[in-house]
């Protein structure tokens, strides 16, 4: 009999185990009940999919999402596992074609919708056929307090009583906490479960902040370092999802949107475009992506920041799901904090009717606590790996040496001379019973001759241009830290205007002094435009990616099914020249090795061929 090892190495064309997927592999093989909370990309399929392979009856798995099990299916069919899946969308008749088939030992894995599991039929099926074991993946949407609960997840245990014999059970999340995990354990009934929890720390991806004076300006710059890669750019309310998405387009780059306000088949469209590299660009807001297993996203970019941590590890967790480098990217405004409180407001006055007002208040209190960490991870000047990993519970290295904070060189400065500029200027405005938001404030100090300078006569302000040295983004900055550290104050009634608090007016007169962390300058990027290692051939590796796409497309399949981008970057870098050097490469199993395998060689050797060193005798 094979062993998981076998399995891994021959299916799916790994040679090893990531952290926790052996632990889960052998506790489900070892016949117990098993819960895996490991992060998005973490590779929870395989902790279900390995043992599936190796047990002698079928294995139902219950997923959320057609979307998903499609997905999953078409993966196993390219690595040459039998499956199938059972959803709602489905005409009749090829409902009960897959379950002949799979009662006739045709298939390993099972996916099954949740509103499907107590269909008569199924239950009929279900009753007659041995089932080694029955998997929930995303089991958090069988928890009401979870933020994804969906009530047909709750059939599952109706299902499980149904069955004449109970099979072991496992089930897999990326997000529980302790409330979450209760809930799974208890609303399946599993039975003394091994409970594996792996780090949250996704080494291969690379965080970083940038607060520019124009998101629109420092977008196009990203995308431009990064053409023909695809990515997510995640905007926080539909309105900004079209500008952006209109400007990209003004500006040539194919890109396409999605959320909510869209028709159901425009999104399906925009979404498949996307998974299927027809376009590599997708804005959206965070109505897309739960159910999105595109593995090879290089890039998110957050236009604006979201509204808690939470949402923005799962958001830009949606990137390098294959392993390779990939880039999570902030664009931070103080704006956003202010979107962000407004989203906040909004969804509980929504909410208001139907709860105590008790429990109203705490959830809006948890929420602006929320908010607040967030903003602390858009702000801090500290590893931006160990704020996210700490936020998470996790202990970690103060520096990871591979974010944008531990690439940024700061320097501890003295700004009180600053900080009496700025101060003063707010001074000086409201002494002309004038309030005006950061923007404007900093425009004075610098001494722009934009409109709004010269309709309010702002040009005659002694402050006018007395930090006409420094860049705009540079007195925002200083604005930020002074309103971080309490000196002054924004009033959210009053369109955000500044007003000087008692200690800045302290520190305005002279009293005490302010020294601050800013960054000095940035290191320059050591990655190449693809975020390949240096021993990654680009040319062969795009020509590799051509030819993927090509035989994607004939085969139907989106290109990450065929090969990820890891596996293409282990590919160039290796540049196998038989079969066996071929299995070599990580992510390529027998069956795609077969299947592809003589296209990709040929490539390969067709690239060595045209690149071939000059030998010193005539070719022609
Ligand atoms: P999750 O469900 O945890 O979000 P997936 O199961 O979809 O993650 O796996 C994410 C990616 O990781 C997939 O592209 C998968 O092929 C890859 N992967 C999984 N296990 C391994 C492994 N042991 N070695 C290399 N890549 C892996
Ligand atoms: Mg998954």
């Amino acid at each position: 009999m094979a062993t998981a090892q076998q399995i891994l190495q021959s299916y799916f064309g790994y040679d090893s185990f990531r952290p926790g997927q052996a632990e889960l592999v052998h506790a489900v093989l070892a016949g117990r009940d098993t819960l895996g909370i490991m992060p998005t990309g973490a590779g929870k399929s395989l902790c279900y999919q390995v043992p599936a392979l190796l047990f002698d009856g079928l294995t139902i798995v219950i997923s959320p999402l057609i979307s998903l099990m499609k997905d999953q299916v078409g993966a196993l069919h390219e690595a040459g596992v039998p499956a199938a899946c059972l959803h709602s969308a489905m005409p009749p008749a090829e409902m009960y074609a897959v379950l002949r088939e799979a009662e006739h030992g045709g298939c390993k894995l099972l996916y099954v919708a949740p509103e499907r599991l107590t269909a008569p039929a199924f239950l009929d099926f279900a009753r007659r056929v041995p089932i080694a074991m029955v998997t929930v993946d995303e089991a958090h949407c069988i928890s009401q307090w979870g933020q994804d609960f969906r009530p047909s997840y709750l059939k599952i245990a109706d299902f499980l009583a149904a069955l004449p014999v109970r099979p072991r059970l496992s089930a897999f999340t990326a997000t529980a906490t302790e409330a979450v995990r209760a809930d799974i354990v208890q609303a399946l009934a599993l039975r003394d479960p091994f409970v594996l929890t792996t780090g949250f720390d996704r080494p291969n991806l690379y965080f970083s902040v940038e607060r520019p004076s124009s998101k629109a300006q420092a977008l196009l710059r990203l995308l431009a370092a990064r053409a023909g890669q695809s990515g997510i750019i995640y905007c926080s309310t539909r309105r900004t999802v079209e500008e952006v998405c209109d400007m990209l387009l003004a500006k040539g780059i194919t890109a396409t949107r999605y959320h909510a306000g869209l028709s159901p088949e425009e999104r399906r469209r925009n979404q498949e475009d996307f998974l299927y590299d027809r376009t590599p660009v997708m804005v959206a807001t965070n109505a897309f992506g739960m159910g999105i297993d595109k593995s090879n996203v290089s890039f998110v970019i957050h236009y604006n920041m979201p509204k808690n941590m939470e949402s923005y590890y799962q958001e830009a967790g949606r990137a390098g799901r294959d392993g390779a480098a990939a880039d999570c990217i902030l664009l931070y405004s103080g704006q956003d904090v202010h979107t962000a409180e407004f989203l906040i407001e909004r969804s509980h006055e929504a909410g208001e009717e139907n709860t105590d007002p008790a429990l109203q208040q705490a959830l809006l209190d948890r929420d602006r606590e929320r908010l607040r960490r967030m903003t602390h991870y858009a702000t801090t000047t500290e590893c931006l790996r160990h704020t996210i990993l700490r936020y998470f519970g996790e202990d970690s290295p103060l520096s990871c040496g591979h974010c944008g904070n531990c690439d940024t060189v700061f320097e501890e400065i003295d700004a009180t001379v600053d900080a009496q500029k700025v101060l003063s200027c707010v001074y000086r405005l409201s002494k002309r019973g004038l309030h005006f938001g950061r923007v404007i404030v900093a425009a004075v100090l610098t001494g722009s001759k934009s409109e709004k300078i010269t309709q309010f006569r702002l040009d005659t302000l002694s402050t006018y241009g007395i930090m006409a040295e420094m860049t705009l983004a540079r007195v925002r900055l200083l604005i930020d830290a002074l309103l971080e550290r309490g000196l002054l104050q924004s009033d959210p009634d009053r369109y955000h205007a500044l007003f000087l608090t008692a200690a800045g007016n302290a520190l305005m007169r002279g009293h005490g002094e302010l020294r601050l962390r800013l960054p000095r300058e940035k290191k320059a990027a050591s990655r190449t435009a693809h975020g390949l290692a240096d021993t990654v051939d680009e040319v062969l590796f795009d020509r590799l990616r051509t030819l993927r796409a090509r035989l994607a497309s004939r085969a139907g399949v989106p290109p990450y099914v065929v090969f990820s981008n890891a596996t293409l970057a282990d590919m160039a870098a290796r540049q196998p020249k038989n079969r066996m050097e071929l299995l070599a490469v990580r992510g390529v199993g027998e069956a795609k090795a077969h299947r592809y395998g003589e296209d990709f060689l040929e490539e390969i050797a067709a690239y060595q061929r045209e690149n071939a060193p000059f030998s010193g005798k005539s070719t022609k």
